[in-house]
């Protein structure tokens, strides 16, 4: 099979006929063979009944559906793991997103290499609120990825090989950092794309003000946990070890001191006078105990399980 097309979707009944036509018929007229995924997140509409209707007439076309919402990056994950397709591509279901970027989407990851392609939308049908913040958003994630080609993150639009989502797991809110994610996983061909963009057709934004504020929170879960999730040692362990040396060494500088000075003759100097003497001992002990916090993380993170935890309900 050529082509997946995941598409994760809340409360989109009106958009998803419209949507999968369009799909259809770029896949169609490009000879492709594909699949749709519908990932239904828990919608309260009647979307699931939409997608039972439209498996009906077409046999491409799949559903997913979670017992509740679990959020973009649960849904993603699960079209991830059931795509068969050669390609994958993610895409919005509010019509935001243009089909008629696939073939060229596909033949990047086919013919040029391509690990991934995130789609830019260059010019934005959404309100300055919230184009402004993800200006923003998306030049800290460039400085803190180091991935300086990419302009848009977060574009729901993107495309990649079969291996890159076959090997990466998102969970929580991760479906922003996907690029960063595929990097790390070692997927180095991080391409874009300038897609067209359209203002949302039926509906509402599903995700509110607090968006940007999660996002942020996020990006530092994601930089720190990601790093340093499967071994908390490496971030905890030479903080502390670096603490407790500076304090040993004053340590060692003050009784050298006074050893010195007993043997010299001079003054005696009691070593609790020194200011120095109590920096020494905080240091020593704010890093026993940032390593010892590592040593707790570490084997606490050997029994976590929190992942994927979202339940299907109904597979089709
Ligand atoms: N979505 C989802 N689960 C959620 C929220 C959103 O699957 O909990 C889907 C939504 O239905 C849409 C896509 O994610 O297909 C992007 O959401 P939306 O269009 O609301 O975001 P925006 O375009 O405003 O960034
Ligand atoms: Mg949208």
């Amino acid at each position: 099979m050529d082509i997946s097309v995941v598409v994760p979707l809340y409360n989109e009944a009106e958009s998803l006929p419209e949507l999968t036509d369009w799909i259809r018929r770029v896949m169609v007229a490009n000879n492709f063979s594909y699949e749709i995924i519908l990932v239904d997140d828990g919608s309260k509409d009647t979307s699931w009944s939409v997608i039972l209707d439209l498996k009906q007439q077409h046999e491409q076309i799949s559903g997913i559906k979670f017992r509740r919402n679990y959020g973009k990056s649960a849904a993603l994950n699960v079209g991830f793991a059931a795509a068969q397709g050669e390609v994958v591509i993610t895409m919005d279901a509010d019509l935001q997103d243009s089909p008629d970027e696939i073939p060229e989407l596909y033949d990047r990851v086919m013919n040029q290499g391509a690990d991934l392609v995130s789609g830019w939308k260059q010019k934005r049908y959404d309100p300055i609120t919230k184009t402004i913040p993800t200006k923003l958003f998306n030049a800290v994630t460039r400085a803190m990825s180091g991935i300086n080609n990419l302009h848009d993150f977060n574009c729901g639009l993107k495309a990649y090989k079969k291996d890159v989502v076959k090997s990466i797991e998102v969970y929580g809110e991760m479906h922003r950092y996907i690029p960063v994610i595929a990097k790390w996983a070692g997927f180095s061909n991080i391409q874009e794309q300038v897609v067209q963009h359209y203002p949302r057709k039926y509906g509402t934004t599903k995700f509110g003000a607090g968006r940007f504020v999660k996002g942020f929170l996020d990006l530092m879960s994601i930089f720190f946990v990601g790093k340093f999730g499967k071994r908390p040692m490496h971030f905890f362990g030479p903080i502390g070890v670096i603490s407790f040396l500076i304090g040993f060494f004053i340590t060692v500088y003050l009784i050298s001191e006074k050893l010195m000075s007993i043997a010299n003759g001079t003054v005696y100097r009691n070593v609790t006078d020194q200011p120095l003497f109590y920096l020494s001992l905080l240091a020593i002990m704010i890093g026993t105990q940032l390593f010892l916090t590592g040593f707790i993380a570490e084997l606490l993170s050997r029994n976590s399980s929190e992942r994927n935890k979202y339940q299907i309900e109904r597979v089709v």
